[in-house]
């Protein structure tokens, strides 16, 4: 049967990964774009010539069509601390707005997909953070309209599921990069490789020991493919969805400016409420994805992605010399 599909924020940096891949499903009839393209590019699926896509430059809140979806992937959100801390309200109608519009648009019986946060559990007291764990948020504080909107969207999801059984696939995504990140988007490994690559300085916030867990978007959008889109998942929670090696800002910060002749790390005030550890517990992922599990290392993965920032940077040059 051929399945219409609808992905909000398809533009951005995950979603146009995820795009990708839709392309390739055989039952794929048709794959509608909602993005305001506020923190994603329209280039990003600009090397795509099918005739089933097509893109709406539209907010996902208010984005109106007579068509009804088999399956709709919300992904519209800033992820970028500096972007999402700069347009809070933004930020909170992108995500829950999102949800309650595109639900409208979900055919009788369809599937709603939406891309959650490993921010649902804050600056978290226990590690690696099992999707049973509640978290430790401040939902007052700075991070709060990312935090909290996705933490409000998934009780409406699953809300919506146990009153009328709405089929929902909640992903918990921990920190992702790689290629099609904006050189300006102000995440940690994005920002140090074109730190790295421009002014030489990485700019690690505190004293850098603060860790992460680094997910290479393609294992995450592998993740995300088998999760949405197996008819045979009965499991109906949240899932994480990352890479379980933790590693500290200053170990990836150093390892950049190893592959980066002349770059060197400078160190800047702490973010606030920056959170101290992030590590997905990934034994329920394992037991509902069997066949999935995250393979690129961060080294290989920041080689990658250096690759593709350096190819970027000497576009932009190169276009900025000849204007
Ligand atoms: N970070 C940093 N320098 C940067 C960008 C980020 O030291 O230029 C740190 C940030 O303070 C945090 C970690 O890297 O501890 C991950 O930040 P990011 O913005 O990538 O994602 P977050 O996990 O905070 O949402």
């Amino acid at each position: 049967m051929s399945r219409s599909v609808l992905v909000s924020g398809g533009c951005g940096f995950i979603g146009s990964h995820l795009v990708d891949r839709l392309l390739l499903r055989a039952d794929l009839g048709k794959l509608v774009v909602v993005d305001n393209l506020w923190t994603g590019v329209q280039q990003n699926i600009e090397h795509i010539n099918d005739p089933r896509l097509s893109l709406e430059v539209q907010d996902a809140e208010s984005f109106a069509s007579h068509q009804r979806f088999d399956e709709i992937m919300h992904l519209a959100s800033p992820a970028s601390p500096s972007w999402y801390m700069r347009e809070p309200v933004r930020t909170i109608k992108a995500n829950i707005g999102g949800a309650l519009n595109l639900l409208t648009l979900l055919k009788p019986g369809g599937r709603f997909c939406f891309t959650s946060t490993s921010e649902v559990y804050g600056d978290p007291l226990v590690s690696p953070q099992p999707e049973s764990y509640r978290g430790s948020v401040d939902c007052i504080g700075p991070r709060s309209s990312y935090d909290e909107s996705k933490r409000c969207t998934e009780a409406l999801l699953f809300e919506s599921q146990r009153i009328s059984g709405l089929d929902v696939r909640v992903a918990r995504l921990f920190n992702t990069y790689g290629p099609r990140t904006r050189i300006d988007d102000g995440r940690a490994i994005s920002n140090f490789i074109s730190q790295a690559l421009t002014t030489g300085i990485l700019t690690v916030y505190g004293d850098g020991l603060q860790s992460r867990s680094w997910g290479y978007v393609e294992d995450i959008v592998d993740g995300l493919e088998r999760f949405f889109w197996r008819d045979n998942i009965s499991y109906r929670g949240t899932l994480n969805i990352g890479n379980d090696c933790e590693v500290s800002v200053l170990e990836i910060a150093n390892f950049v400016c190893s592959l980066v002749p002349g770059s060197r790390v400078e160190h800047h005030p702490p973010a606030p409420q920056d959170p101290t550890n992030r590590c997905p517990d990934l034994t329920l992922a394992r037991r509902v994805l069997p066949d999935w599990g995250a393979k690129v290392s961060y080294q290989e993965g920041v080689r990658l992605t250096l690759e593709w920032f350096r190819e970027q940077v000497s576009e932009w040059r190169s276009a900025n010399m000849e204007s």
